[in-house]
């Protein structure tokens, strides 16, 4: 039985490179018919540990990915969360003391330091001496009569290598000089992460730790700890990390204003921000950014697409699928194709990506799913009357491919929702298309010839329009631009005639008029 687990800790985000990680896990459990865990590892949490799960809780929920066990599922090896299980890490440490690969030592900080410094100024690697490692109780009573104090350091190996498969980075050695006996327990008995992490692996019964890279150079103390408590190990498997768009740096939590000196990234965040601002949504840099998983929520990605994304991070079907469904990605997934180099976060895939889901996405679902960004901007009422949503559909189909996230619908629609007098204009567009008095003539003549129409649809009025052209000795942009702005208050949008369609006669006359009365002004 494959037991995969992601191992997070409570951050109060979900950061996409992390997700990468948890979705490798996830497809490697699944398709195996296994189980994927979400174990907390709050050893070192200050915070509030349920506000600061919270929203990693709701990214995973987001994004379609559950957890067999784990936080709110529970699950047969209660409790999954560290600062719970102290007694079994302390259980594993007087193990360790008693087996002889772990001792308490009682130097103190300042000798530990000397050490060090000497080690550096003779230029050889720093190894403890062990000289207050204690051997017998004496040594104990002795060292504690002074006033000194003990932590558990792993007696580590100090000839021979450290060897194992890893199954993303094949074959790895390490040698066990350069490993440092490292502290398991504080001398106020709490218990070091790396502890902890073996033991949970264990009693939550793991089977393959697929892990950031990052932690391949800690592998080597953790196994040492697996073996001397007589554990089976797991499968190791370390991810290539996760680079910034076009360069080598780990994509990790950044200021944002470092990022948003890559331009790609910048592109990203300043649409996801203007959507932001569009719904009132009171944003923060820490929580708010192309890195953190609720930014795609927020600004209406599709979870398959990110998730479709994320999986192309370092791993790969063939040489040229880009897009894979879910079941897909189940269905193939595989530790042998997760490559060794870093891969790089690739702004414009994402949104390519995105793009192609959005416009896949059936004209039922694109209307359900953007109706709650308009609510949310104070466009349309929530619960939303019944008339919304054939128009809604309507505007959808007239935007076609303009949409590329949900969130894009309120650029494109507010100006349908809004009451004809509460219009805003595209200040710059107003001034180059109507700021003379030839084109608003011509709107104005223009607006006699609709009030004319009597079938009001969209070959009705595109051939009214040409007609005008024709008759007025003119070009098609001499008018239709005036129109535009006359009746949206944009420069650009979705096709003019199904713009005035969808607005229906009354709505267009009175916009227009509206307009002819603000340019006289
Ligand atoms: N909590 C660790 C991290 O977030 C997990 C390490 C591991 O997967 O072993 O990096």
């Amino acid at each position: 039985m494959v037991r995969t687990r992601f191992a997070p800790s409570p951050t109060g985000y979900l950061h996409i490179g992390g997700v990468r990680t948890a979705l490798f896990n996830w497809l490697f459990a699944k398709r195996h018919g296994g189980q994927f865990i979400l174990r907390i590892d709050d050893t070192d949490q200050h915070r509030n540990v349920e506000e600061a799960l919270a929203p990693i809780l709701h990214g995973f929920r987001w994004l379609g990915m559950d957890w067999d066990e784990g936080p709110e599922v529970g699950g047969p090896y209660e409790p999954y969360y560290q600062s719970q299980r102290l007694e079994r890490y302390q259980a594993a440490a007087k193990q360790l003391l008693e087996s002889g690969h772990a001792y308490y030592d009682y130097a103190t900080p300042e000798e530990l330091d000397a050490e060090r410094q000497a080690a550096n100024a003779e230029k050889r690697p720093f190894q403890y001496s062990r000289a207050f490692m204690a051997e017998t109780d004496a040594d104990r009573a002795k060292w504690e009569a002074e006033g000194r104090s003990a932590v558990v350091r792993l007696k580590m190996p100090r000839e021979g290598v450290c060897a194992f498969t890893d199954s993303v980075r094949g074959d790895v050695e390490f040698q066990w000089n350069k490993e440092n006996d490292h502290v398991i327990q504080r001398a106020d008995g709490t218990c070091l992460y790396h502890l902890a992490s073996v033991v949970d692996d264990y009693d939550l019964k793991i089977t393959h730790v697929i892990r950031a890279e990052e932690h391949l150079s800690n592998t080597p103390r953790q196994i040492f700890i697996g073996q001397s408590l007589g554990y089976e190990l797991p499968q190791y498997a370390h991810l290539p990390y996760v680079a910034e768009p076009g360069s080598k740096r780990k994509l990790s939590k950044r200021k944002l204003k470092d990022y948003l000196k890559i331009p790609e990234f910048k592109r990203l965040n300043d649409h996801g921000a203007a959507i932001a601002e569009q719904i009132n949504l009171q944003t923060s840099a820490e929580t708010f950014n192309p890195v953190i998983v609720d930014f795609y929520e927020l600004t209406g990605y599709m979870p398959e697409a990110v998730l479709n994304y994320l999986v192309l991070l370092g791993w790969s079907l063939d040489d040229k699928t880009e897009e894979l469904t879910i079941a897909e990605m189940i269905e193939n997934f595989s530790l042998e194709r997760v490559t060794q180099a870093p891969a790089s976060f690739d702004c414009k895939k994402l949104w390519a990506i995105q793009d192609r889901y959005m416009q896949k996405m059936p004209l039922k679902q694109k209307t359900a799913a953007c109706l709650p960004f308009l609510q949310k901007a104070g466009l349309v009422a929530d619960p939303a009357p019944c008339e919304v949503g054939p128009k809604l559909t309507r505007i959808i189909e007239a935007c076609g491919d303009r949409l590329k996230v949900l969130g894009d619908i309120i650029a494109y629609a507010d100006y349908f929702f809004v009451a004809d007098d509460a219009m805003t204009y595209d200040e710059k567009a107003f001034a180059k298309r109507l700021g003379s008095p030839e084109p608003l003539a011509l709107l104005a003549k223009f607006r006699e010839t609709l009030a004319a129409v009597e079938t009001w649809d969209v070959p009705t009025l595109d051939k009214t329009m040409h007609d005008f052209v024709a008759a007025e000795e003119i070009k098609i942009g001499d008018i239709i631009h005036a129109v535009r702005i006359g009746t949206t208050g944009q420069g650009v949008g979705p096709g003019l005639f199904d713009c005035l369609d969808i607005l229906g006669k009354e709505s267009c006359l009175a916009r227009i008029d509206r307009t002819l009365a603000l340019a006289a002004k």
